[in-house]
């Protein structure tokens, strides 16, 4: 029988537990003992849910209280000089405070130490702690997490094999924190850890040991290149009779192949979901002692696997290297599913027929197991049975009414190049919207949320539980939103928000009211440290039953002579944040959501409201990995914005807002998007950010820079704020300004809201007179 293969399990528990423990334990509600037995439980079970299931290769040390990239940062020593006073308190195993301090800041007994930075694991929705090296940076083993995690399961009676982040890699997504070195040089520091870190695996008894390399299938320079084949076979020499595995996932290893193959370790582990066409090339190179792990089994998605598919792959594999040579497994860690499909009860918003084409965490083991079964020919009845259902769902979902829908396919392949573009070029249309709004220079505006209060969320979950009836809850929404209309026209702003109140998430509540779409009750997956998200599920050809937001919008138009925005999400964030179909390219899905998107445009236009702001902050972070694959996703997710927002009259006008961006490389495609109007979280970085929209590339149409955080409760001074804007007024043209807050400000109460628009009013007013 073929060996089966699992990367990682997800960690934070079938029903959030680890997330309540973290928060709990953050509030001084419990002890750090009964944390650690949370933990300790969590781990158990999944351990044991894994064996249950069949799988061979069972990670251990992908547990984390936070993050993995955390944990190896602590393994190896690389504690930031900060956290210095906090040291005293390592041990052996963990301290709490330290890794908790490292994780999210320390304030306390007189300390007061920043967080560390986070970013995207890859192209994950995962968010992982940057490590921050410094020139002289050393390292020194300093926890024993990874075998105490081996041990811990060897005592439950489980060998597992043992999941460390690679050496290249590790020192890849860290940041060097001083100029004057390349971090990737501190490798000939790191290995001795590295080394110990295996040998002590390999004493205590492991047999496998998972090393992940990602870099191996990613963009990587010479210099990089050149380093895999010593440092794997130091590696190799430290692990003893332990046997590596070296790991790629996310990407196909392309020009790394020949590299990736002649790696002196026991296996390779290959992602052929993301590489789904890289097994040809790479099963005629195979050296004769290297064993495929192949990875079929998708870790990044929630669709049922086809099982017809990944038999001819392992089958193709098992011809030309023959069983013992051939594992089967997920194609990455499991970390970006959902738990277990099982508890899924709720009919009404997962459909049974959607249903049984999903997999969650413990399915997919299940799958995992099955085709190891299926492909070694020995089949008994049961296993038989399930292939037949497999296939039958297969069969249902490329057929079945409720994911195929010809008008919506057939508008898509219809859209033109004229779809795709506004009537008059951005000069005559700020000539024609000026006409119209009458707007001062330096206009004001917002982005579009206002504080979502406790008060706001409870009426929506007793709605939901039947506290409150649909009248009661409209009524107090119109309530909130008439006095967001009124304090807005105190404060003097120039282009009104509703306030979003009628809004619990930014896409969740696009996705309620568009078909195609389902929606989970506890497909919660890590999105960093304690937080989790739910994306909604895309089932099928997407398309708006009926208005979605002109209610509101015109409710709030009704109240008031200044324009009020209309606010709608983009097609490529609506789809970069849900669990998207694999069944079709994601371009494709993306036209149907941006058409979807335009049926709302023009229903407010034609209500009246002609200012409409598209948010796109997911733009920038749907970007490929490899940089070939680039242009292509960056040229359809700015025609598919376009496609949403071109079919306008020229006096509408178009805003669209990013936050979180790095627009250096991708401002010209920012730029061809062609909205009126774009706002940007700008101030964190003093403006710097704005640079990308004034080098040698001028961007053409308006700018709101951010001209405060809305992430901290702090209050700006005008004089900080007109200060800023002097900044802008530098690089970009007066003409082209606008002036707004970073981002929307659901997030903040409402006395530094008003405190902050009021200081920020003025600001504007103190350009304008200059
Ligand atoms: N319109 C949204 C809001 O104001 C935008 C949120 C975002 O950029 N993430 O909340
Ligand atoms: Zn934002």
């Amino acid at each position: 029988m073929l060996i089966t293969n699992n990367l990682g399990y997800p960690r934070v528990g079938p029903f959030r537990e680890l997330k309540k423990a973290n928060e709990a334990y953050w509030a001084k509600k419990i002890s750090a003992e009964e944390l650690l037995q949370t933990a300790k439980e969590i781990r158990e079970a999944n351990w044991k849910t894994q064996k249950d299931a069949g799988i061979d290769l069972i990670p251990s040390n992908d547990f984390s209280f936070y993050d993995q990239v955390l944990d190896l940062s602590l393994t190896v020593g690389a504690i930031p000089a900060r956290y210095a006073s906090l040291l005293s308190k390592i041990d052996n195993n963990y301290s709490l405070d330290l890794y908790f301090a490292m994780a999210r800041g320390f304030q306390q007994d007189g300390i007061d130490v920043t967080a560390s930075e986070m970013t995207k694991w890859f192209d994950t929705n995962y968010h992982y702690m940057v490590p921050e090296f410094i020139k002289d940076q050393t390292f020194k083993l300093t926890s024993e997490k990874f075998l105490n995690e081996y041990n811990e399961a060897k005592a439950a009676g489980i060998e597992t094999k043992p999941v460390i982040i690679g050496p290249i890699t590790y020192l890849l997504i860290g940041k060097e924190k001083e100029s004057g070195f390349e971090r990737i040089d501190l490798i000939e520091n790191l290995l001795p850890v590295y080394e110990q870190i295996l040998s002590k695996l390999a004493e205590a008894g492991a047999k496998y040991i998972q090393i992940d390399e990602p870099y191996l299938a990613l963009d990587i320079d010479a210099k990089t290149k050149a380093l895999y084949t010593s440092v794997f076979a130091r590696l190799n020499a430290a692990a003893g009779n332990a046997k590596l595995i070296a790991t790629t996932y996310f990407e196909a290893l392309k020009d790394n192949e020949d590299l990736a193959l002649g790696l002196p370790v026991h296996a390779l582990h290959l992602d052929l979901v993301r590489g789904e066409n890289q097994l040809d090339t790479v099963l005629t190179k195979v050296p004769s002692t290297l064993t495929l792990s192949l990875g079929v089994v998708e870790g990044r998605n929630i669709w049922k696997n086809d099982y017809e598919k990944s038999l001819t792959k392992i089958q193709q594999a098992v011809d030309a290297l023959g069983a013992d040579r051939v594992w089967v497994g997920t194609s990455s860690s499991l970390l970006h599913v959902p738990f277990d499909l099982d508890s899924e009860k709720n009919e009404e918003t997962l459909p049974a027929e959607v249903k049984n084409w999903l997999a969650f965490a413990k399915q997919k083991l299940a799958e995992v197991k099955d085709l190891a079964i299926l492909a070694d020919g020995e089949i008994d009845a049961a296993t038989a049975q399930r292939y037949e259902a497999n296939k039958a769902a297969a069969e249902s979902r490329r057929t079945s009414p409720l994911i195929h829908k010809p008008e919506v396919k057939e508008r898509v392949s219809n859209i033109t190049d004229e779809d795709a573009r506004r009537t008059s070029p951005f000069a005559a249309r700020k000539t024609a919207q000026q006409a119209k709004f009458n707007l001062p220079a330096f206009a004001t505006t917002t982005i579009g949320s206002f504080p979502q209060t406790k008060d706001v969320r409870k009426w929506r979950a007793d709605l939901k539980k039947g506290i409150i009836t649909q009248a009661e809850y409209d009524k107090a929404i119109a309530e909130e939103t008439e006095s967001t209309i009124r304090l807005q026209e105190e404060l003097d702003i120039d282009v009104l928000v509703h306030g979003e109140f009628e809004r619990n998430d930014m896409v969740e509540y696009f996705g309620e009211q568009l078909a195609g779409y389902a929606f989970t009750q506890y497909g919660w997956v890590q999105s960093y440290g304690s937080r989790c998200v739910k994306p909604p599920v895309i089932y099928g050809d997407v398309y708006r039953p009926a208005d979605m937001t002109v209610r509101w919008s015109s409710y709030a138009q009704s109240l008031t002579n200044r324009p009020v925005k209309g606010m709608l999400t983009g097609p490529v964030t609506i789809l970069q944040w849900s669990f998207v179909r694999n069944d079709q390219p994601r371009e494709t899905t993306t036209y149907q959501i941006a058409l979807a998107i335009l049926d709302e445009v023009q229903a407010l236009e034609k209500a009246g409201i002609k200012i409409i702001q598209i948010d796109e902050p997911a733009i920038r972070e749907g970007l490929p990995l490899r940089k070939a694959d680039q242009q292509n996703y960056l040229n359809w997710a700015v025609r598919s914005f376009r496609v949403s927002s071109s079919n306008v009259d020229d006096d509408t006008q178009i805003h669209t807002h990013m936050c979180y961006s790095e627009f250096n490389n991708v401002i010209k495609d920012i730029a061809a998007m062609d909205a009126d109007v774009i706002t940007i979280e700008t101030s964190r970085s003093q403006m710097k950010l704005l640079n990308a929209f004034a080098g040698d590339f001028k961007y053409p149409n308006d700018i709101g820079p951010g001209v405060y955080d809305i992430h901290s409760p702090r209050v700006p001074s005008t004089d900080e704020m007109v200060d800023l804007l002097r900044k802008a007024k530098d690089v970009v043209p007066a003409a082209q300004l606008w002036v707004n807050p970073d981002c929307g400000l659901k997030t903040r109460a409402w006395p530094e809201t008003k405190a902050a628009l009021e200081a920020m009013v003025e600001a504007a007013k103190i350009l304008r007179a200059e």
